[in-house]
């Protein structure tokens, strides 16, 4: 493997086409995929490997669904792209609408961090103001805004997180502390004239999994409302992962823009936004704001994603992925008792993170307080009993439809094996 490591950083910057697949988080060399089917994936060395990581989590149904292999076949012999409109965007449109009552009409767009760009576009746009509101340890792609970070602990005006951000980008972002209530009022109160929009994940689930707190996204609707700005709920991981639909189905909390990604496209590229017509009019052509992209709205995307979305609806799979993931989660726990190795486990339906502490972290700060140190040799201890978490102490773990009882004893028996 290592000569595919060295052919790797020879020719792609660090050796990968995106940071965390170069598993510095867990300082080690990183693995080569030669395929994926079900929960397994197959490594170029041979070893399979049970995965929890998931893509990051668009593969629902698992590796290789094979409806929705079929549905790309078929797609594919069609034509790869004609960047002319097809019913089928329509069909995934009308589907979406349908599935979340805060998205009238929606866009397509090729990954989630053009969907994030394009409705914080979208309503600076809309409002004619400049800054948006984010939350410490959200992630919402690497749009140049929202590679930002606060002070330690310091609520108010960010500074760059990444090289070639500039000053004054950093500087119409301002950031608070996730379920810091006291905190987004007070910005509000301060910069609430200037605010475009506050963007949140409704469920915190790039610093591992942090829930928002009773009434805290009720509390960023009656923010927002209070001055006129959007309130923009980045479900790229919720969207389509709990329930058919969105969290805002589940948490009567309506936001303006909804940006979507991941399961939508059932694996292959996608990304979109939606929200209230009156605001989704504002782009162009009807409206004055602008986006585009050669390639969005791509027939094969849309063929994967829709049979993605066909097979849930159909299946309504959502009750069965929790118990299998609260099964897990309670098999881990009573290891951990076992060992008295304190650990957290903080689950949302089938999507689960590792904090080993002894309280579930409720803000960024309490997770860069655990004790991130013992994830890595855990990490290296797992994936070499067969198990591929995801590749950081950071992001979240997710089962599939395809993880039957099998698969969770094999990741409870390397668990027992790696905690020691
Ligand atoms: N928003 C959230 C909540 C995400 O988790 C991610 C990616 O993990 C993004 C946006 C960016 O999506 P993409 O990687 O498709 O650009």
């Amino acid at each position: 493997m290592s000569h595919l490591v060295d052919r790797a950083a020879a020719v792609i910057p660090g050796g990968v086409n995106s940071p965390v697949r170069a598993f510095r988080s867990v300082g080690r060399d990183p693995i080569f995929a030669a395929k994926a089917k079900g929960c397994i994936i197959t490594t170029t060395e041979g070893k399979e490997l049970t995965d929890l990581c998931l893509s990051f989590g668009p593969m629902i149904l698992g590796h290789a669904h094979p409806a929705v292999v079929d549905a790309i076949q078929v797609a594919a012999a069609k034509g790869t792209s004609y960047a002319i409109t097809t019913e089928t965007e329509i069909q995934i449109a009308e589907l979406i609408t349908e599935a979340i009552p805060a998205i009238d009409k929606i866009r397509l767009v090729n990954s989630g961090t053009e969907a994030v760009m394009t409705a914080l576009r979208l309503a600076r746009g809309a409002t004619g103001r400049t800054k948006i509101l984010k939350f410490s340890g959200c992630y919402h792609g690497h749009t140049d805004s929202m590679l930002v970070q606060a002070g330690s602990g310091v609520a108010g005006i960010a500074a760059a997180s990444s090289a070639g951000v500039t000053a004054a980008c950093a500087h119409d972002t301002l950031v608070a502390p996730y379920n810091d209530f006291e905190a987004v009022s007070q910005l509000v109160a301060e910069h609430g004239a200037d605010l475009a929009a506050i963007v949140t994940e409704p469920i915190a689930a790039n610093m591992g999994i942090v829930s928002p707190e009773p009434k805290f996204l009720l509390h960023l609707r009656e923010a927002a409302d209070a001055c006129g700005a959007l309130l923009i709920f980045d479900e790229v991981i919720t969207g389509f992962r709990l329930t058919f639909g969105g969290y805002s189905n589940l948490c009567r909390v309506k936001p303006d823009l909804t940006c979507l990604g991941k399961i939508i496209g059932g694996g292959m590229p996608i990304g979109a936004l939606g929200g209230r017509k009156e605001i989704m009019d504002q782009l162009a052509p009807d409206g004055p704001v602008y986006q585009a992209g050669t390639l969005s709205g791509n027939p094969i995307s849309v063929a994967c994603g829709m049979k993605t979305l066909h097979v849930l609806r159909e299946l309504n799979p959502y009750e069965s992925l929790e118990t299998r993931a609260a099964q897990l989660v309670t098999g881990i726990e009573a290891i951990h008792r076992g060992a008295g190795v304190p650990i957290c486990l903080p689950r949302e339906g089938h999507m689960f993170s590792i904090f080993f502490c002894e309280t579930p972290p409720r803000n960024f700060d309490d997770v860069m307080a655990t004790d991130k140190e013992m994830f890595p040799p855990f990490f290296g201890k797992m994936l070499e009993a067969g198990i591929y978490l995801p590749p950081s102490p950071f992001e979240t773990s997710f089962l599939s439809i395809a993880h039957d009882d099998a698969a969770i004893e094999r990741i409870l028996d390397a668990w027992e094996q790696s905690i020691v």
